[in-house]
């Protein structure tokens, strides 16, 4: 008898249920004949402000670039100065880095602590190391914020710039939305992200509406108006057939987050193996990852649950500061205790979650709970 299969990802599968509108709506643009801007990309801008809890949101084309541009605008406003010091986690994506590199900044990552970040008492360490910048991720759809944080912003002594790539939709306990929690944030809306395009795409969210603006500038060939450049500018605006795309699915956002969480509780409510650590469920996490770590042979667990039929991943593999283009910069790793980081990345493994019924689920439980090496 064939193996059930419980695919790690299909993407087709995921956008299966909106495919009627999403066709609708790319026709919509295709037949209005603007393709650059306009009405499609503006009405987007004001969902996505209104859903996140911000005043101004910005269309970009993709995750990194709104990371790069939110850098780009600080530097221009005279906020950093080349070689100002970002703080990130030391396991994020390495885009988060990138970001801050490509625009000369250092990057210092501090360990990931706990829930796969941030630590409150981290935070309150910063400054002493000469931090200008402090980096929230919200990895795995988790919410990367405590009181430590808003006190922080409260002082005014930090820019707080959250990487909201993985989260939208994910709160605070007091019930804010990621994206309006630090000074300004950077979504992605790559196809695998909760909120997924079709394509490349991204937004900045911010209440500063100055930063907005010069953002929005930079985007476009650093013009604030039709041929008058006022900064050396970049193309990084959103497209319209994706704007389209990403109308569609904000409306149905909060539905898809809520059947990502029955998975997490059917996940976490029966799987139970001495040789798995399960992640904490709070119910505000968005999962755009169910990350849990094996105890032993990682790729022994991997490779059992293969066998039989369950597709996996590992977010991410190798820690960003380990890999070749900054292998031979000490400064970032100066405060890690590298071995947890290295560690973690050996040990964790992420389940199926984006499409997976409730049965499934369990029947993804009980093959784990076989396991036993
Ligand atoms: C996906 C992602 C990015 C980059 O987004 P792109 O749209 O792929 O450029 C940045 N940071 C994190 C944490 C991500 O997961």
């Amino acid at each position: 008898m064939k193996t059930k299969q419980y695919p790690f990802l299909d993407l087709a599968r995921l956008n299966a249920p909106y495919l009627d509108e999403m066709k609708a709506a790319a026709c919509r643009v295709i037949d209005s004949g603007r393709y650059i801007g306009g009405e499609e990309v503006t009405a987007f801008e004001n969902e996505l402000a209104e859903y996140v809890g911000t005043r101004y949101a910005v269309g970009v084309s993709n995750g990194l670039d709104a990371l790069r541009l939110i850098f780009r605008a600080y530097l221009e406003r005279g906020d950093l100065i080349k070689s100002d010091v970002v703080a990130v986690p030391a396991n994020t994506y390495i885009a988060t880095a990138l970001a801050a590199t490509d625009n000369g900044l250092k990057v210092r990552a501090f360990s990931a602590l706990d829930c796969f970040n941030f630590d409150n008492d981290f935070a309150i360490s910063f400054l002493e190391k000469g931090v200008k910048v402090l980096l929230p991720v919200h990895l795995y759809g988790r919410t990367c914020w405590g009181e430590g944080f808003d006190r922080r912003k409260e002082k005014g002594d930090l820019i707080i710039v959250e990487d909201n790539a993985q989260a939208i939709g994910a709160t605070t306990a007091d019930g804010r939305r990621t994206g309006s929690l630090g000074h300004v944030a950077a979504i992605s809306f790559y196809p695998t992200k909760n909120l997924g395009a079709v394509g490349d795409a991204g937004a900045v969210t911010t209440d500063d509406a100055e930063l907005a603006e010069i953002v929005r500038a930079i985007a476009n060939y650093g013009s604030d108006r039709r041929y008058h450049n006022i900064y050396d500018g970049l193309n990084c605006r959103l497209d319209p057939i994706q704007a389209a795309m990403l109308r569609v699915k904000l409306r149905h956002l909060d539905e898809e987050n809520a059947r990502r969480q029955v998975t997490a509780d059917v996940y976490c409510q029966n799987i139970g193996n001495k040789h798995i650590v399960l992640p904490k469920n709070d119910g505000r996490s968005v999962w755009h990852q169910f990350v849990v770590k094996v105890r032993g042979d990682r790729d022994g667990f991997r490779r059992y649950l293969a066998d039989n039929g369950v597709g996996t991943d590992v977010h991410y593999p190798t820690p960003f500061y380990e890999q070749p283009c900054y292998e031979c910069d000490p400064f970032i790793a100066r405060y890690l205790t590298q071995q947890e980081t290295s560690e973690l990345c050996r040990s964790i493994v992420s389940l199926p979650i984006a499409h997976v019924s409730p049965q499934d689920a369990l029947e993804i439980a009980e093959i784990i709970n076989r396991y036993n090496p």
